[in-house]
């Protein structure tokens, strides 16, 4: 069979379920400025990587000297006047006509997420705020222990969701987002796939099976209970999670996960969340910060070539690159 990828992935729904765009952007006026510059590059190597829908993070995880409440509300406004201010490539979504729409005119279809309950504090009201300025996702934690759970990174215990945790998942459940895994520890996502009532996702991750030892590389079991609960695994382009060796990092690696996520799931439950991050892409990070192959989201149609030369089914390929998020978003936010 022939087929030109390059057209193919033009022609396909392409949905990254993870892209840093706040992150510490608050911290130095003049970093935010050269953010500022480089969000418009950014957009057009979106678009250039025929990436349709982006989920964009807004983290406060780290402490900038603002309470995560303030930090969060800085950074959606931020972000919210970024999307505003370049209106022609880029339109905030909360529905999925919205994205289909966005398609149509060619525009990046931007979901909203924290990366972190933080900002939520342990009110339940904050989250129907945020909800009401647009947040469709949630990531419960980031790596480190807060009011709804422990997060991955806290090893030693491996607690999972606080009581309040299970509150904060039930009224997610009830206002329609999706509830995003990623960073949790095993525990915590087991407890969260056995509770919530719609599926849900890990936005970023890696396969235990392929690069064991790294906290955010999962084994089967979890992939297993993700499915099972009708969620969706996207594979991540971070290095460590992938390959041991920073020089094994590379497009190939990244499909080995994608293939094994694949053979444990089934094909309708694997998607793609990179995790680029457009400041440090700008600033000058040694080359082992980056995927090899897959260093930058224009280069999004290799993916899409590399999994049709292993002989994925084309119908397999639209699934993996953006149909099961659509269609699992389609299910929690309508
Ligand atoms: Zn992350």
């Amino acid at each position: 069979m022939s087929i030109d990828a390059r057209q193919f992935h033009s022609e396909i729904l392409v949905w990254d379920a993870h892209r840093d765009v706040a992150y510490e952007a608050p911290l130095k006026d003049r970093f935010l400025q050269k953010w500022m510059v480089g969000v418009d590059l950014d957009l057009d190597l979106v678009r250039a990587g025929g990436v349709n829908v982006q989920v964009y993070a807004i983290s406060t995880a780290s402490t900038l000297g603002l309470a995560p409440t303030a930090q969060a509300l800085k950074e959606l406004e931020i972000v919210l006047s970024m999307i505003e201010s370049h209106a022609d490539k880029v339109v905030l979504v909360t529905k999925i006509d919205e994205i289909l729409a966005a398609k149509k005119a060619r525009k990046v279809a931007a979901i909203l997420n924290f990366e972190g309950a933080e900002p939520i504090l342990t009110e339940l009201g904050l989250l129907r705020m945020f909800y009401r300025l647009g947040l469709r996702a949630m990531g419960l934690t980031w790596n480190f222990r807060n009011e709804v759970a422990d997060g991955g990174y806290e090893g030693r215990e491996g607690g999972g969701l606080s009581q309040f945790g299970r509150s904060v998942v039930k009224e997610m459940n009830h206002l329609g987002m999706v509830v995003d895994i990623a960073h949790m520890t095993e525990r915590g996502m087991l407890e969260v796939l056995e509770l919530s009532e719609t599926p849900a996702i890990v936005s970023h991750g890696a396969v235990g099976a392929v690069r064991p030892g790294h906290h955010r590389a999962y084994g089967d079991h979890i992939l297993e209970k993700i499915a099972q609960k009708g969620g969706v695994f996207c594979v991540t382009t971070i290095p460590e999670a992938l390959a041991s060796d920073p020089q094994e990092a590379t497009l190939s690696r990244f499909i080995d996960h994608v293939d094994h996520a694949v053979k444990v799931m089934g094909v309708d439950h694997v998607g793609l969340g990179a995790d680029f991050d457009v400041y440090l892409s700008r600033l000058g990070l040694p080359a082992e910060r980056w995927l090899r192959g897959l260093e930058e989201v224009d280069k999004w149609p290799s993916v899409t070539a590399a999994l049709i030369d292993r002989n994925y089914p084309l119908g397999a390929v639209r699934k993996i690159m953006g149909e099961n998020l659509l269609n699992l978003y389609q299910q929690v936010i309508g």
